[in-house]
């Protein structure tokens, strides 16, 4: 056997690089992963499953699969798209950005509504960021700065489990010599989550209350009066937080979906990023979105270089359109303006709402994904592919926007195609059928 060193982990947004994989010495079988978390190392060995799918298949009338060849499904995939008057072309953020950009070609050829993950996660983060812009830093900024750490609507214990040793409460940096010692770590979540019980601080806020408390402690910051109780939190409590912010060398607020997905959404965010514009009156500060997949943010990346908008673009007119709300996924499927569904790189089967799975159920639909899903159990066909990360490279970005060049580690089964490939040979039955 052999190990590679140095490889990037493709499961969530932290893109850890520093993973061991050992390797059999053809490179053909992948035996253990070492300093990679749980989920991570489950992705890489996942790959070595015995049942795994290696073959195209294509539902039947009665509900079971017919293996079909990947010409089969190269030819389903380019008349679907072609034949379709709105296909929605969903997902992108387990792959990397050179089949995003493909993917975006094929979309701009047949019309294709273009949306990612983002839409049920952090598209409100990039609204807000399109209102009143964004003060960021890098994870390595954080490492090696931040002494105050503020996780808002997040549990990266589980989502994220290395984050925090990685780059925000262990690590020593070059100013963060303590490491943890060093920093106080603040938790606002409404449930006393594994990361919370670790904090110094944990507000525990009132469910669906995140921009009063935004509110609250932009006021305390500023030395205002507040109410007794804002959100459930007494006002002694917000008035230490605004202090222990303001006492720090380098501040960081790391953000997740339970600030983005309740009440308020985007406008929790303005709020999130006007506190920490507030903060640099006081100290250095930055915020961050903990963004889920480990290429969501390279997927608002492609589409933001090709179509100016980064997630819910709607090609359907010939020309880029975005307004959340309209052009996002599950809107589109609810009011049935959709015809066609094509699927890569998520499983909108395990996280969009029950009633626009059911539609997807009932169009016509293509599912490219290494697992099986529910996705590709409510989907007409499924194609198998190589996973990104472990069975070919390829860029992706981190949450803090840095773009890393992911690593193969093992050969793919044989005969099996990558994204890239599978999305080249669509392009190119699609330019075939439409005679372009
Ligand atoms: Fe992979 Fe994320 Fe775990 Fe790092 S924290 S090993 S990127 S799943």
């Amino acid at each position: 056997t052999k190990t590679v060193t140095d490889v990037v982990c493709p499961f969530c947004g932290t893109l850890c690089d520093d993973l061991e994989v050992v390797v059999s010495d053809d490179g053909k079988e992948l035996h253990d992963v070492y300093n990679a978390c749980a989920i991570g190392a489950e992705k890489f060995l996942h790959s070595q499953a015995k049942d795994r799918i290696t073959h195209p298949r294509m539902r039947q009338e009665d509900g079971s699969w017919k293996e079909i060849s990947y010409e089969e499904a190269v030819d389903y995939t380019a008349r679907m798209l072609t034949e379709a008057k709105k296909p929605l072309m969903y997902g992108w953020s387990s792959t990397n950005c050179e089949a995003q950009s493909l993917g975006s070609e094929i979309g701009e050829l047949v019309g294709a509504v273009m949306d990612n993950t983002a839409t049920v996660c952090h598209g409100t983060s990039l609204i807000a960021v399109q209102d009143i812009g964004i003060p960021s830093c890098t994870l390595g900024e954080v490492k090696n700065r931040a002494d105050r750490i503020l996780f808002w609507g997040c549990n990266p214990a589980h989502a994220h489990p290395r984050h925090m040793s990685r780059y925000s409460i262990f690590p020593r940096g070059f100013f963060t010599g303590k490491g943890h010692a060093g920093r106080k770590m603040i938790v606002v979540d409404p449930r006393v989550t594994d990361t919370a019980k670790m904090a110094d601080i944990h507000l525990q806020i009132e469910q669906g209350e995140d921009y009063e408390l935004l509110d609250a402690l932009r006021v305390a910051l500023k030395g205002g009066e507040l109410p007794d109780v804002v959100a459930g939190i007494p006002k002694n409590r917000i008035n230490e937080v605004a202090e222990t912010l303001k006492s720090g060398r380098f501040a960081i607020i790391f953000f997740g979906m339970g600030v983005t997905q309740s009440l308020g959404k985007n406008h929790n965010i303005d709020a999130a990023i006007a506190l920490t514009r507030d903060l640099n009156e006081y100290t250095k500060a930055a915020i961050m979105p903990m963004r889920g997949h480990y290429n969501v943010t390279g997927s608002g990346q492609v589409w933001g270089w090709q179509f100016g908008f980064p997630f819910a673009v709607d090609l359907s007119r010939g020309f880029a359109r975005y307004n959340p709300g309209e052009t996002t996924s599950n809107d589109l499927l609810r009011r049935n303006e959709v015809d066609a569904i094509f699927v890569l790189g998520s499983d909108p089967g395990a996280h969009f709402p029950f009633s626009s799975v059911k539609k997807i159920y009932g169009l016509p639909s293509v599912a490219i994904d290494p697992h099986e899903t529910p996705t590709t159990e409510v989907c007409k066909v499924h194609v198998p592919v190589a996973f990104v990360g472990v069975e070919v490279g390829g860029c992706a970005y981190r949450m803090d926007n840095v773009p890393i060049e992911t690593r193969k580690v093992v050969e793919p089964p044989e005969g099996m195609m990558t994204d890239e490939e599978f999305l080249g040979r669509v392009l190119a039955r699609v330019k075939e059928i439409k005679g372009v």
